[in-house]
């Protein structure tokens, strides 16, 4: 039986989590960022794979997915044998457990870790809490008042629930819609939950259906080969656990309610209960069954939920707009937004290529890449940090020669610029000057003054746009406390422009930012900062992002033409 030995096997879960302790052990000891980088893809990697990694590997097969060569499946081998990886126990041997916990404060670094284990000798959260209560951190150069503070602020923040990513979840029901619907039993099946509705992490995945024979398709859903475990079965409902450790409930409703209660398990609970109230008002009772006219005691059911919405008086809501955020009067007036999509970009103005070294795919690679999904222009943005001592020129004259090679495609010459603590930027306004669109961002020291400092970059005449502007990692950092109303205000006054990044744990500005930014007038350019190919995938999550932050096409910067940008950038 597939389910009870997958089920003896590790999950993907359990062995991305060795690989990225063991990511971790080597950053703490210092080793090359290139092992510990691959390390930690190879943990990505795992953990997104729709299927038992532990048995590919046995079969000889992980190394068939990308970032996965030979020593990585033999470490995975290993742990099917052993229980652990090798390296992995010989470095927990030499670095007390207590240090790795330090990584997971977002307040200390790699660096930092390493020397107050080694040049204080503190190995636990508690004698760090300790010393730096005591203020003896401040001892080491570097460390000072501010950190103790930060780090103590971490230690006393408990640790939140890690969420499923939208960019992992999204694939992976998709998939199990798709089988579902191929099922001769199944008629309608829809995501549901707030996978549908888009949001950034999600828990649990939602699934209604209809069907001819409900329990053939719940015994179905239960014995796909992706699931690990089944937590619960019955006639319409089912919850199964895939290898990835995603939670997956299918629901199969009666047909003459599906509008109904599709609508109801799509939420959100804020959406629900607004719609409930309004209607109660109106003397009808909303539940997940149907809308009773409380005084003739009439029970009117939606196949459909347009019919549902319909009947309670309103347009049918995208379900990214089902926030509790105004979206029922909306669409009570026939106001509500024709939301940006997809298929609107025509160009990405925020990508990496192996000119930065945290990057996987060639200049050449991404910029063909992006032709090749229709886009009329892109800009090559790699970090000023890696285009010193001449390398400037050199990626200068690729991009020269590759434009004529693409052409009529526009491959624009970018940079990402770090914002430094002063506000400065990490490369010379010459060299920026030559640039087609220049990018600025924070990138370390995220406590210190954001806002001036933000507000600094924008006044520079050569910096078009800020990136990921609170530079929040999701699961991993809190955004930083950025005022973001007066960061739009001196966009607008500087001409400065905001990204929506689409990177599946930054999605940053988040929906309610960038809503702000645009009912404030501002243009806000969706980009996906992709630093491998498959990256270029993501430009959906940053289009739902906007989605949910009401935003149409006209306010979005990239689905202007190039020569249309141009004439918009404040240096025009
Ligand atoms: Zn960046
Ligand atoms: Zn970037």
């Amino acid at each position: 039986m597939i389910v009870g030995m997958a089920a003896t096997l590790p999950r993907n879960a359990d062995v991305a989590g060795q690989f990225d302790l063991l990511a971790d052990l080597l950053e703490l000891s210092g080793e090359q960022q290139f092992r510990v980088l691959a390390y930690r893809r190879a943990a990505d990697q795992i953990r997104s794979s729709g299927s038992p990694i532990a048995q590919l590997a046995l079969d000889g097969h992980a190394k068939d997915l990308p970032g996965i060569g030979k020593t990585i499946e033999s470490k995975i081998v290993q742990i099917v044998d052993s229980g652990e990886i090798e390296a992995l126990t010989k470095r927990k041997a030499e670095i007390p457990e207590g240090v790795a916990d330090f990584l997971r404060l977002p307040a200390l670094g790699p660096k930092t870790a390493r020397r107050i284990w080694q040049e204080l000798g503190i190995t636990t959260t508690e004698e760090l809490r300790q010393a730096a209560e005591a203020q003896r951190l401040r001892s080491l150069p570097g460390l000072g008042a501010k950190t103790e503070e930060r780090i103590l602020k971490a230690l006393d923040e408990k640790p939140q629930e890690k969420r499923t990513l939208l960019a992992m979840a999204l694939p992976a029901v998709r998939a199990v819609v798709e089988v579902l619907r191929e099922h001769p039993a199944s008629n309608e099946v829809s995501e549901a939950g707030s996978v549908r509705r888009r949001t950034e992490t999600v828990r649990d995945l939602d699934i209604i259906a209809t069907a001819a024979d409900p329990g053939a398709l719940t015994d179905y859903f239960a014995s796909l080969h992706w699931v690990a475990e089944v937590e619960a079965k019955g006639k319409t409902k089912a919850t199964v656990v895939s290898h990835d450790g995603l939670r997956f409930d299918l629901r199969v409703v009666p047909p003459d309610s599906y509008g109904n209660l599709l609508q109801h398990f799509t939420g959100s609970k804020e959406h629900n209960v607004a719609l409930r109230e309004d209607a109660v008002r109106r003397g009808l009772s909303v539940s997940e069954y149907g809308v009773k006219d409380v005084e003739s005691g009439e029970v009117f059911t939606a196949r459909s939920e347009e019919e549902l919405y319909e009947h309670l008086g309103y347009h049918w809501i995208p379900p990214e707009l089902r926030q509790g955020r105004g979206e029922l009067e909306a669409a009570k007036n026939g106001e509500l937004p024709a939301l940006v999509e997809v298929a609107d970009l025509r160009g990405d103005l925020h990508m990496h290529s192996t000119w930065s070294t945290d990057a996987k795919d060639s200049l050449e690679a991404m910029a063909t890449a992006a032709k090749d999904r229709g886009y009329e222009y892109v800009a090559i943005t790699d970090h000023a940090h890696y285009l010193r001592e001449g390398r400037f020129d050199a990626q200068g004259s690729e991009i020269e020669t590759l434009r004529k090679k693409l052409a009529p495609f526009r491959l624009l010459r970018g940079i990402e610029v770090s914002i430094r603590v002063d506000g400065t930027l990490d490369f010379p306004d010459e060299d920026l000057a030559r640039c087609d669109w220049v990018m600025a961002s924070l990138h370390s020291a995220f406590e210190r003054s954001p806002t001036e400092r933000v507000l600094t970059a924008m006044e520079n005449p050569h910096v078009d746009a800020i990136g990921h502007l609170t530079a929040r990692k999701l699961n991993k950092r809190e955004g930083t406390d950025i005022a973001v109303d007066k960061v739009v205000e001196k966009a607008l006054e500087t001409g400065t422009f905001l990204e929506i990044n689409s990177q599946p744990d930054r999605l940053d500005l988040r929906d309610t930012h960038a809503r702000l930014a645009g009912e404030a007038g501002l243009l806000l350019a969706i980009s996906t900062d992709a630093h491998e190919l498959g990256a270029l995938e993501f430009v959906e999550l940053g289009v739902a992002q906007a989605r949910r932050a009401w935003l149409q096409k006209d306010q979005v910067l990239n689905t202007r033409s190039w020569s249309q940008i141009e004439k918009l950038r404040k240096r025009a």
